[in-house]
C-alpha cells in the first residue's frame, strides 16, 4: 500500500463564525411570516446602540458599509465637495465618494500606522472619512475645524480610544456586516450611527422608496429581518468572538511575531493580524504550500496611481503580511502558521 499521508485541511485566510443561534434566529424570522424590514431591523439597530452607548434611535441599519458610507456623503451633499480620503484602503471609500459627486483628495498614511495622516488633512476640508483599519483606531478630534468627519469603523466594532467606543468621536460612525467582518449580518449589511436626531431622521427616510410622496429621490438601501436575525445573534456572541481572536494574537505575539499593535491608550480589536516584514512573497507562498491563506493586506494594483507621493502607505503596501485570525481557526492551525513562518522571519 503507498503509504498516504493524510491532506492538510485548507486554512482560509477569514471566515465567518456561524452556529447553532444563527440558525435559531434566523428561522424565527422566517417562521414569523416578515422576513423584509421590520422589526428585527430595529431590534438590531438599537442593540448596536446600546453596544456603543448610545440612545435607542441613534442607528440605521442598511444593506452595506458602502452603501452607509454613500447615503451619508449623499445626505450631506457631498455634491463637488472635496472629500479627504486615505490612499491606502479599500476602494470602498473611493467608490462610494465618486458615486455621491464628490473630489476625492487622497492623504498619505502614518508613518506609524497604516491609518490615515489626519495631521495632513487641510482643515477647511469639506468631508474626511477616517478608518481605524486592522482593528486599530486613531483619535478623531474636531477642534475648531468646520470638516465633517465620518468615521470608518468597518474594521474596529468595539475597539475604544481614551475609553471612547469607536463611532462616537467623528460627526457620524459608520459599520460594515460584510461576512468576514467582525460581525455579519448573513453575508453583507451596514450601520450608521450619529448623535444627530435630524441626520437619522433623513437616512430612514432615503433608504426606502416604497410608497412615499414623489418629491424626492430616495433608494432602496435595506437591510432585511432576516440579515438583522443573523446579526442579533453575532452581536450577543461578539464578546466571546473577541476573547478568542485576543488569544490567537497573543499566540502570535508570544511566538515574538512583529504584529502591528497600537499605543498604550487605544484598545485595538484584533480584526486583522498584521505581520511587518518584507519577506511578504516567501512567506504567502511557504504558507500555500502547506494549504494555509495569508495575503498581502492592501496591494497596490487595488489603488489609484502611484505611490510616489504616498511614502508611508508604499511602506504598509510592501512589508505586512495578513495572517489568519478568526474564531473558529484551530489551536493546532495557529501552531503550524507559527512554525513555518517562524523560520522564514
Ligand atoms: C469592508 C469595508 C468597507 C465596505 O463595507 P461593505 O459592507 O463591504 O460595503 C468600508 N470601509 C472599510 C474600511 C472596510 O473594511
Amino acid at each position: 500500500m503507498p503509504n498516504k499521508t493524510p491532506k492538510k485541511t485548507f486554512v482560509p485566510h477569514n471566515r465567518p463564525t456561524l452556529g447553532r443561534q444563527e440558525e435559531k434566529m434566523a428561522i424565527e424570522v422566517i417562521r414569523s411570516g416578515w422576513i423584509a424590514q421590520g422589526t428585527a431591523v430595529e431590534n438590531f439597530e438599537n442593540e448596536i446602540c446600546h453596544y456603543l452607548g448610545l440612545p435607542s434611535g441613534s442607528a440605521v441599519a442598511v444593506s452595506s458599509g458602502t452603501a452607509a458610507l454613500y447615503m451619508t456623503l449623499a445626505i450631506y451633499d457631498a455634491k463637488e465637495k472635496n472629500i479627504a480620503i486615505p490612499y491606502y484602503c479599500c476602494s470602498s471609500l473611493r467608490n462610494a465618494t465618486t458615486l455621491a459627486g464628490g473630489i476625492p483628495l487622497l492623504v498619505d498614511s502614518r508613518i506609524d500606522s497604516p491609518n490615515i495622516n489626519i495631521d495632513a488633512i487641510d482643515p477647511s476640508i469639506d468631508i474626511a472619512i477616517i478608518p481605524h483599519l486592522f482593528g486599530i483606531p486613531q483619535k478623531i478630534s474636531k477642534g475648531t475645524s468646520n470638516t465633517y468627519f465620518i468615521e470608518d469603523c468597518a474594521q474596529s466594532l468595539g475597539a475604544h480610544i481614551d475609553g471612547v467606543r469607536v463611532g462616537l468621536q467623528g460627526d457620524v460612525g459608520i459599520f460594515s456586516f460584510y461576512a468576514t467582518k467582525l460581525i455579519t449580518s448573513g453575508g453583507q449589511g451596514g450601520m450608521i450611527v450619529s448623535r444627530d436626531p435630524a441626520f437619522i431622521k433623513e437616512l430612514k427616510d432615503y433608504r426606502t422608496c416604497n410608497q412615499k410622496d414623489a418629491q424626492k429621490n430616495r433608494f432602496n438601501f435595506q437591510m432585511t429581518d432576516i440579515q438583522a436575525a443573523i446579526g442579533r445573534a453575532q452581536l450577543q456572541q461578539f464578546t466571546k468572538f473577541m476573547k478568542r481572536r485576543e488569544e490567537i494574537y497573543l499566540q502570535y505575539t508570544d511566538a515574538n511575531f512583529p504584529l502591528l499593535n497600537a499605543e498604550s491608550n487605544i484598545q485595538p480589536v484584533r480584526f486583522r493580524a498584521i505581520l511587518q516584514t518584507p519577506r511578504q512573497t516567501e512567506i504567502i507562498s511557504e504558507l500555500a504550500k502547506n494549504n494555509i491563506a495569508a495575503v498581502i493586506p492592501i496591494q497596490q494594483s487595488e489603488l489609484i496611481g502611484s505611490t510616489e507621493n504616498y511614502p508611508n502607505a508604499s511602506n504598509w503596501i510592501h512589508n505586512t503580511v495578513s495572517l489568519p485570525i478568526y474564531p473558529s481557526l484551530r489551536n493546532e492551525d495557529v501552531k503550524r502558521i507559527i512554525k513555518i513562518v517562524k523560520e522564514l522571519l
